[in-house]
């Protein structure tokens, strides 16, 4: 007997994502509601994924991910970052957490926790700009050798407003996982600014969602796990478009911001004797009066939510971490520490044309005392390189006299003050 396929009248469209058969899709007709066959191939990956006794993602068909111990973690950190100590800590610990728990299988018959599902521990770090946030993240993703995307919380906008939907940011991941989504599902996303979407009464832009709030909600679901329709050619999402699916169970979101504002919450919560909190309060405090160096802000969940995050969104950063300015020991030390710091930039380069450099360790810390003026944390020491070595790296190529350059202090002074560095060298 010939089997007869269904056809479905005119106008049918998905009952799950609305998409109808003008967009290329074969819609399945089904008593009281109708399928595509890309919600078909997102629900089949759905029911894989939850399989009793399935291995976890990353444990599959992608090479096995190599889970170092947080020690090492932190090493590797080191080579590249300066300072924030607990933070490189506090970050080892949670990386190595949420990458075992992709790759441990769990379920077995011997498993005594086989019915506990460790959660996710996506990461906030607050901080001041140019305290390396944004570096943190990419240190991590390159160790893991794992997709890295970042975004800027301020372009993202709530459905319907003018700016980026949440899930282009999945397509940046994609995109640096060569559109490969088993490899992008276990990658790492920084997005940046984050306490720029706090909720804000004050806020009266009309092209963008008002409160904040809305944009809180839209990449709540992204930071829980959900599987997401990611738009291949990025820009605003319509039913005509083709989607690929992205699980964002097991990515990682480290989401970054200055906080502006949040320490004098903090002082405020800290100076009232809440009663079970006051003496963690005055512990907090003695330490800040003790200590010579800046003390990080010991930043509450609560701190957060008075600051504008609305509680589930701080609820699904559960690693939360705060950093402190930079100091001019710190600055000079990332110009002359991490393994690809300024200094040894520039030496590099010149290196090439046969030209030693050299800095004096009193003009490093002119370069450091420009850098603090600047306010922009370490990002402040790249400007004040480059305007001092602009002129020396016009020059040296190709000049017999320049062929042994030591950088003085007062030629970091005779620079910010209008001068040129390589007239000194040439005098
Ligand atoms: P943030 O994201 O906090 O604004 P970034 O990570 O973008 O700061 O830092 C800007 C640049 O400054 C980095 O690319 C790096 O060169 C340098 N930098 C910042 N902080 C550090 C640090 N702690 N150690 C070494 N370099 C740093």
């Amino acid at each position: 007997m010939a089997r007869r396929t269904p056809t479905p009248p005119e106008n049918v469209v998905c009952s799950f994502c609305g998409k109808d058969e003008k967009a290329g899709a074969m819609i399945i007709p089904g008593p009281g509601a109708n399928i595509c066959s890309d919600c078909v191939e997102i629900c089949t990956r759905i029911v894989a994924e939850n399989a009793p006794g399935k291995k976890k993602a990353g444990a599959g068909t992608l090479p096995a991910l190599k889970v170092p111990p947080p020690a090492e973690i932190k090493q590797f950190l080191d080579q590249y970052l300066i300072g924030h100590e607990r933070t490189k800590k506090m970050l080892s610990v949670a990386v190595h957490n949420h990458y075992k728990r992709l790759t441990q299988p769990t379920g077995g018959k011997d498993d005594a926790f086989a019915d506990v599902e460790i959660e996710k521990s996506n990461i906030l770090m607050i901080g001041p700009t140019g305290c390396g946030k944004t570096l943190f993240a990419r240190t991590l993703a390159r160790m893991l050798d794992v997709p890295f995307a970042i975004a800027d919380a301020t372009t993202i906008t709530e459905a319907g407003y003018v700016g980026e939907d949440v899930e282009n940011i999945l397509l940046y991941l994609l995109q640096s996982a060569d559109m490969d989504v088993g490899k992008a599902e276990r990658g790492i996303i920084y997005i940046d600014e984050i306490d720029k979407i706090a909720r804000k009464t004050e806020n009266v832009s009309i092209t963008r969602d008002v409160s904040g709030e809305g944009v809180q909600q839209a990449l709540l679901k992204i930071l829980e796990g959900t599987i997401s329709r990611v738009p291949p050619q990025g820009g605003r999402k319509h039913p005509q478009q083709e989607y690929i699916a992205l699980n964002t169970r097991n990515i990682l979101f480290i989401c970054g911001g200055a906080f502006v504002g949040l320490d004098s919450i903090v002082h405020q919560r800290e100076g009232r004797q809440t009663i079970g909190y006051a003496e963690q309060n005055a512990a907090a405090r003695k330490v800040r009066a003790k200590s010579d160096k800046p003390v990080p802000l010991a930043v509450q969940p609560e701190d957060l939510i008075r600051f504008g995050l609305i509680p589930e969104f701080v609820g699904r950063l559960p690693v939360l971490t705060s950093m402190c300015d930079m100091s001019e020991d710190d600055l000079v030390r990332i110009l002359t520490e991490p393994k690809n710091c300024l200094v040894r930039q520039y030496q590099k380069l010149l290196a090439m044309e046969g030209v030693k450099l050299a800095f004096d360790e009193a003009a490093l810390r002119e370069m450091a005392k420009l850098a603090m003026k600047r306010k922009a944390g370490a990002r402040g020491l790249r400007a004040v390189m480059e305007d001092l070595m602009m002129e020396i790296m016009y020059e040296a190529p190709g000049n017999s006299k320049l062929k042994d350059i030591r950088i003085t202090a007062a030629m970091v002074l005779a620079q910010a003050e209008g001068g040129d560095a390589a007239s000194h060298l040439l005098a």
